[in-house]
């Protein structure tokens, strides 16, 4: 799954979305749809994981056209887990985009292009490209350290037939693979210290004569015959990177930067004819991703419009919108209606709720954040982390894992215990205290 976050002017806070949620790999449900208790990162919440399984059939069968997703619910009970769970489902390649609906307020663009890109960015289009191989590329790398003679260290082989994996290994590598030219059939040696590169030659036959090296030594064979063959390439990416790409006034770079400006309509309408004839051609696949949309209220009624449109479209991608509102004003009108959703957005949207947590589910949930964070905590951090959660909330007990971690490491501990969580919640005010804390203090501040 591919994740890019919209912001247009900084990725931090679709950085820190993220990240909140590494540990979520998919809903947790078994083949019948029935959630587990805890599965795939995912802890109770049972109700709405299962609505969010029938959904994502629906998805799959093809039949959400022109309807949204909204799920409502308090702070802090899973609603962006949930739709990143789905996503997650979805495939490997799928792109999900997150943005908050606050995001979409910017100076530096409209809100309907802001919409636009976001929507884009969450449309994935699979492109397939026959390519000729060339000699010097490396189609598949393996590094085995069996080759050795089998005594030495464990096994260890990575195929890959993008660079991508290799990079994981170290631009080091990459760049020792690139200088010394190496080609399919070698077999060559990494010292991964230096990041030293010894062409051994072509076959495994002098498997034996590698064993004289150190056992941080490793090996790498791209196999035979490989050279001459045509391969087929998928490159999965979005409408918007094609929209960036091909907007003379930005040029490609802009995707770096994440400084796109505006697109002009007539580039994007360009776009959609050629994606078209692709595929009518068979070279492109489209698989529409997910765009979340946190904090939906935020949005005013032209954006809603927008998106109304926007999910007639035959590019449409799969929207999910995020609210902890009740019943309030639509921005942009002087109407009330639920969650602060004009009417006709509510009557294609399909709802699920999201409920509170009870403390056994927020201390699993907080142990797996432990887990995933590499974070180790006794029992008591973890029955007091429990309870800090109960009594604020559970993302500002699950920022406290980590600043713990920190405050135990000071003590060069690497269990966290009771004490640095204590450390930790003195430290670092919940938005409760934060708020007390400005009311007897306020005659400091600039009203
Ligand atoms: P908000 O309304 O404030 O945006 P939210 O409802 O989207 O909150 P999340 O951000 O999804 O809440 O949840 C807070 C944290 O708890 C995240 O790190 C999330 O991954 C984790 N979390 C929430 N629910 C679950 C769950 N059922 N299983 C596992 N982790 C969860």
């Amino acid at each position: 799954m591919s994740i890019t976050t919209s912001n247009p002017n900084k990725e931090l806070q679709g950085f820190s979305l993220i990240a909140a949620h590494s540990h979520i790999s998919g809903l947790g449900l078994d083949d019948n749809l029935q959630p587990r208790e805890n599965s795939q990162g995912m802890v109770g919440q049972l109700k709405a994981r299962k609505a969010a399984g029938v959904i994502l059939k629906m998805i799959q069968a093809g039949k959400i056209a022109g309807r949204a997703i909204l799920i409502a619910g308090p702070p802090s009970t899973g609603k962006t887990a949930i739709a990143m769970g789905m996503a997650q489902s979805l495939g490997s390649d799928v792109p999900f985009t997150a943005i908050a609906g606050s995001e979409i307020f910017s100076l530096e663009m409209s809100k309907t292009e802001a919409l636009t890109q976001a929507f884009r960015k969450s449309i994935g289009i699979r492109i397939k490209e026959e390519t000729e191989l060339i000699e010097g590329e490396v189609v598949e790398i393996q590094i085995d350290r069996s080759i050795t003679g089998g005594h030495k260290q464990g096994k260890l082989t990575i195929k890959t037939t993008d660079m991508e994996t290799i990079y994981e290994l170290g631009n080091k590598m990459i760049e020792g693979l690139q200088k010394e030219k190496v080609i399919a059939g070698d077999i060559i040696s990494i010292d991964k210290a230096s990041g030293k590169i010894t062409k051994l030659g072509r076959s495994y036959t002098r498997a034996r004569d590698y064993d004289a090296m150190g056992p941080d030594t490793k090996f790498v064979q791209c196999p035979e015959g490989e050279l001459q063959k045509r391969k087929e390439v998928v490159h999965t990416v979005s409408l918007h990177e094609i929209d960036v790409i091909n907007s003379r006034s930005q040029g490609f770079l802009a995707l770096f930067s994440g400084d796109t400006g505006e697109i002009r309509s007539e580039v994007r309408d360009q776009i959609n004819t050629k994606v078209a004839e692709w595929r009518e051609e068979g070279k492109a696949e489209i698989s529409p991703g997910v765009l979340f949309i946190d904090e939906a209220h935020m949005l005013d009624i032209e954006c809603f419009s927008y998106i109304n449109r926007a999910l007639e479209d035959e590019f449409s991608p799969i929207v999910i919108m995020a609210t902890n509102r009740g019943i309030s004003k639509t921005r942009g009108t002087n109407y009330k209606s639920p969650h602060g959703l004009p009417m006709d957005l509510l009557d294609r949207s399909i709802i699920i709720t999201t409920g509170s947590y009870n403390e056994e589910e927020m201390k699993q949930i907080l142990s797996i954040r432990a887990q995933e964070e590499e974070v180790e905590l006794n029992a008591d951090a973890l029955a007091l982390l429990t309870k800090i959660a109960h009594d604020t909330s559970l993302r500002y007990a699950s920022n406290l894992i980590s600043v713990s971690n920190q405050i135990a490491l000071k003590r060069r501990s690497n269990i966290v215990e009771l004490e640095d969580i204590k450390k930790s919640y003195i430290l670092f005010l919940d938005s409760d205290r934060s708020v007390q804390f400005l009311e007897a203090n306020s005659d400091q501040y600039i009203d």
